[in-house]
């Protein structure tokens, strides 16, 4: 292993998760000629849904992406239409809404598992490793992994999401339950099986509150729609009732009892969805963002600072990527790359993660 004065050209990069900051720090680092290797526990690319769609700012995501050489990629597989937003009442009645111009680029959409690929393809084959859960980090260089199997390196990048393993050997810090529980709802071919939901949703997001529960609404690609049904409650709230994650019908009328001042369009959303719910309680990481300083192990992302998903989380870690990279193929030492990137990185956290307010509870507002 080498020391605390190894040049960046020199040293092994191991990126361990390949989410969206992991996959793009390597992209842009691979760019610059640096050697990468990028760990993730899933079987394989395919292994999970990835769910979900994210939108990519002109300020952090799409200036990553420019970075990557993938731009022009991202925005021919980008929907700007799903910048729509609507705001409806209690019983689907609009009460506000922005319609994109034609040409607005400023936070287009894209479903998760095509940014996901996008930047998979960007690599050369091997470079990511499947089946390489970590268990844990030592000495600030060892991998080991659940398989029993250990690789080192010459600096450790710690992608590896909320629950990183990455950051338990330089922080003893955790992200906290916010009270706020996502139950996600998915509804397919909604423009000939849902038409009604398709039109009260728009091509964006909708989103409608009561104060103290929340519908958002929000139209993903391949005729999809995702509804999150936002409730303040106790972790275990399904099983308190008695139920599981599988009890669909139980937990829908759990769901009408809870909702019952709303209308029916609107508790369609409750009640139409295809398949199981999916229990997504939201954690965050205490501010500020910070962790016991090593000079060959770092954070990007949701490792480095988890926050209430308001829209900000995949840009953050896109932004990381970025600035990690480039200090990276920039810097003489891997420590001065090291101490120059966590500089800059946790003073932005810290201050977005502050002018988040009331966090996931905000969602509850009815204004
Ligand atoms: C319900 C919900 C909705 C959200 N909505 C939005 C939104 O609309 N907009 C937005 O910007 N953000 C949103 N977010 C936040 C966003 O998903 C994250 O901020 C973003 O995915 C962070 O990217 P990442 O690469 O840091 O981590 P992740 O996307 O979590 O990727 C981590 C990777 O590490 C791998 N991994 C984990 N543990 C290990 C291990 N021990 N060993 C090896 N590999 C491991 C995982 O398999 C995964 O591939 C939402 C989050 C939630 C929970």
């Amino acid at each position: 292993m080498k020391g605390m004065t190894t040049s960046p050209r020199e040293a092994r990069i191991a990126v361990v998760g390949a989410g969206p900051a992991g996959l793009a720090c390597a992209r842009i680092l691979r760019k610059h000629g640096l050697d990468v290797t990028v760990y993730d526990r899933d079987p394989g690319p395919d292994a999970r849904n990835q769910g979900g769609t994210l939108d990519l700012d002109t300020e952090h995501g799409q200036n990553a992406l420019r970075e990557a050489g993938l731009l022009d990629q991202f925005f021919a597989l980008a929907r700007p239409e799903g910048q729509e937003m609507r705001k409806v009442g209690l019983t689907g009645e609009l009460l506000g809404q922005h319609l994109p111009e034609p040409d607005e680029m400023f936070k287009p959409e894209i479903d998760r598992g095509l940014l996901r690929n996008l930047l998979l393809d960007s690599l050369e084959p091997g470079t990511v490793r499947w089946g390489k859960g970590l268990a844990s980090v030592q000495d600030g260089r060892r991998l080991h992994f659940t398989d029993g199997t250990q690789e080192d390196a010459d600096l450790v990048i710690g992608a590896d999401g909320a629950f990183s393993r990455v950051r338990a050997a330089v922080s003893s810090s955790a992200p906290l339950y916010s009270g706020i529980s996502f139950l996600e709802a998915w509804f397919d071919d909604v423009e000939a099986r849902h038409t009604d939901l398709a039109d009260l949703v728009g091509q964006g997001l909708m989103a409608s509150a009561d104060g103290s529960r929340a519908l958002f609404a929000q139209r993903n690609g391949g005729d999809h729609i995702r509804v999150y049904i936002i409730q303040k409650v106790e972790l275990d709230w399904i099983s308190r009732l008695g139920l599981t994650i599988h009890d669909t019908e139980g937990i829908r009328a759990h769901l009408l009892g809870e909702f019952a001042g709303w209308g029916p369009r609107m508790t369609q959303m409750l009640t139409d969805n295809d398949g199981v719910y999916v229990d997504r309680p939201i954690f965050a990481l205490p501010a500020p963002y910070a962790w016991e300083h090593s000079p060959t192990l770092t954070l990007i992302g949701d490792a480095a600072h988890v926050m209430p998903p308001i829209g900000v989380g995949v840009n953050l870690a896109l932004h990381d990527a970025h600035d990690l990279a480039l200090a990276l193929a920039g810097a003489a030492t891997v420590e001065e790359a090291l101490t120059s990137y966590e500089k800059i990185m946790l003073e932005r956290s810290d201050e977005i993660g502050a002018s988040l307010g009331r966090g996931a509870e905000g969602m509850l507002d009815a204004d």
